[in-house]
């Protein structure tokens, strides 16, 4: 995949991709303004919970722009189809390029893409074979991070002790505290709730070894297709067999079978 840009031009996937960020500059800026550090200074919280909280921020923004700046698996110009595997590609009916079986038209970017699994808006780009896994820890860091956001809120509103010491320059912010909660909370709902819905799907399509698109089209036969364990889906989808690495976004995705090549190909 490596760490070219690729860069898909859609006005409304620049808005959709805008407002995730304004969620997380809202939660990643705000609540450690308003309750993490303020409560960390007068030793009502631990080092621990701050650490944490900017740990799952850098990873949530980090797969992000990884997962929108990322290639999903385009396929290139003048594919090189050695001859055993002539009878898994197949000619694209909109772009007329040859293109290995579980590819897919893209009609937003205008291209076909690798065992796509659907183009999403929020990340202003496909999601496909090469930018899965970061799709994938982009939803498990999201719902981590608005559930210490909403963990947070709570206990500012019912449990914490009033602060001691206010900064003047700061005094806005406090005083308008009840107002930025609400918000903060508001948008932890939305972002835990889509989240945790999306993140039950995109692993239930992982672990069938079925793709959104797939799923939709009633293409595959589930009952047909011999299943794979558990660990060796993922480690496809990942690019690695270490599990640990599955949740780390700076790195780069090896993959594990040839490209194009699948073992449940239809
Ligand atoms: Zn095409
Ligand atoms: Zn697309």
């Amino acid at each position: 995949m490596g760490f070219r840009v690729h860069f898909v031009v859609d006005p409304m996937g620049w808005c959709c991709i805008s407002m995730v960020f304004f969620v997380w500059i809202y939660n990643s800026f705000f609540i450690p303004k308003l309750i993490l550090f303020p409560h960390y200074e007068e030793g009502h919280i631990s080092a621990a919970l701050l650490i944490g909280y900017y740990v799952a921020s850098v990873c949530c923004v980090t797969s992000l722009i990884r997962a929108s700046v990322a290639d999903p698996g385009r396929i290139p110009q003048d594919p090189h189809i050695p001859l055993t595997e002539k009878e898994l590609w197949e000619l694209c009916n909109k772009c007329n390029m040859m293109r290995p079986k579980r590819s897919h038209h893209c009609s937003r970017c205008g291209h076909c893409v690798r065992r796509m699994d659907h183009h999403c808006p929020w990340i202003n780009n496909c999601v496909g074979e090469d930018n899965h896994w970061l799709f994938l820890q982009l939803c498990f860091y999201t719902q981590v991070l608005s559930l210490l956001t909403l963990a947070l809120d709570f206990c500012q509103y019912y449990y914490f002790e009033p602060l001691a010491r206010v900064q003047e320059q700061e005094l806005f912010v406090f005083k308008h505290e009840l107002a930025f909660l609400r918000i903060s909370t508001f948008m932890g709902i939305i972002m835990f709730g889509g989240m945790s819905g999306l993140f039950y799907t995109q692993l239930t399509g992982v672990l069938s070894d079925t793709t959104t698109i797939e799923k939709m089209s009633h293409y595959f036969d589930d009952t047909s297709k011999p299943r794979k364990p558990w660990q060796q889906t993922l480690a496809e989808v990942f690019g690695t067999r270490w599990k640990i690495l599955w949740f780390v976004p700076f790195r780069k995705r090896q993959p594990l079978r040839v490209s194009h090549h699948f073992a449940s190909h239809v």
